[in-house]
Order: C-alpha cells, then structure tokens, then sequence
C-alpha cells in the first residue's frame, strides 16, 4: 500500500524516532508499504517518519539501472564514518523539488537489524552513503536543509508552506 508522505514543514519530521523492539507484522508490513511508496515517488530512500511512524526504520535502493536492491534497516546506527567528505546535491521527498549541496562523510559503516531480526553491517560509499545518512538524520528529526545557511533554509521552507496550502486548496476544490 502507497502510504503519504509529510511534506516540510511538519512536527513529526523533526521528532527524534523510537527503536524497534521486536519485528512483528506490522513492522514488515510497513517496510513493504515504505518500499511501495519510495519506488512510487520515485525516491532512492524513505524514512518512516516520512509516512508519519515514529520508528527507527529506513528503506533505500540507490540502484539507478538494473537488478533493484532494496534494502530495509531496522535501528540503523552509524559506527563509523571516513574523514574524507564528499559533496552531494540532495534532494528529499518531504521536500520536493528543492535541491542543495550538503558535505558528510564520504564512507561510513552501518549497524542494523534486517526483517528476519538478524544484525547486519556493511560500509557505505558513493550515493550510498549519502543516503543512508540522510535517510538515518530523518531518525533524529533531522533534514538535509538543516545543513544550509538560515536564509537558504528559510527560503525553502517558505516554498514548502505555500507548496502546501495549494495542495489544501487543490483538495478542497475536488
Ligand atoms: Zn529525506
């Protein structure tokens, strides 16, 4: 199932998010609902407090062309990061249409709990990496223009508020 998702500014994105406990049904089905609505988008991550549940739970698949990856981690932690950084032009779902550059690190290696409750660990580089991290900043209520310069950041926000109020006007309408 296609599940909405919240568009800047919203309370819940800027909420730090709980941790799985225990993989129950609900939870893989919102892995498979977050997946469905990522490749919908199209997007290449999705946080779940994107569609508005406050859990640790992120889905991503950087594959551009060919075989798909999709990926599902539960209570995602980076437990190192390289101190080389790169630069990315980031984008957001919760965002749409807004781009800037952000730096972080240009490698890093995650921890987490797959869907059959297994620890996994594998280092990221390239895009990868830029997603994970900001698929785990929107965890702790954190988005890629909190990484801007405050008038850049106030410009986008702005744009979302209006992006939103024709959105309600759109559906009032219909
Ligand atoms: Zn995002």
């Amino acid at each position: 199932m296609i599940r909405s998702i919240l568009i800047h500014p919203d309370p819940r994105l800027k909420k730090l998010c709980d941790p799985v406990t225990e993989i129950t049904g609900e939870v893989r089905q919102l892995a498979a609902d977050m997946l469905e609505t990522m490749y919908d988008a199209p997007g290449i991550g999705l946080a779940a407090p994107q569609v508005g549940v406050m859990r640790r739970v992120l889905v991503m698949d950087c594959i551009k062309e060919g075989t798909p990856e999709p990926m599902v981690l539960i209570n995602p932690a980076v437990i190192w990061a390289s101190e080389d950084q790169t630069v990315y032009e980031e984008g957001c779902l919760s965002i749409p249409d807004q781009y800037a550059d952000v730096k972080r690190p240009a490698e890093v290696q995650v921890r987490w709990t797959d869907l059959h409750g297994v620890e996994q660990e594998r280092q990221f580089a390239g895009i990868w990496a830029t997603c994970v991290q900001h698929e785990i900043d929107h965890l702790d209520g954190k988005l890629f223009i909190d990484y801007l310069g405050p008038l850049k950041r106030q410009m986008i926000t702005r744009k979302m508020e209006k992006l939103k109020r024709e959105r309600a006007r759109e559906l009032t309408v219909r």
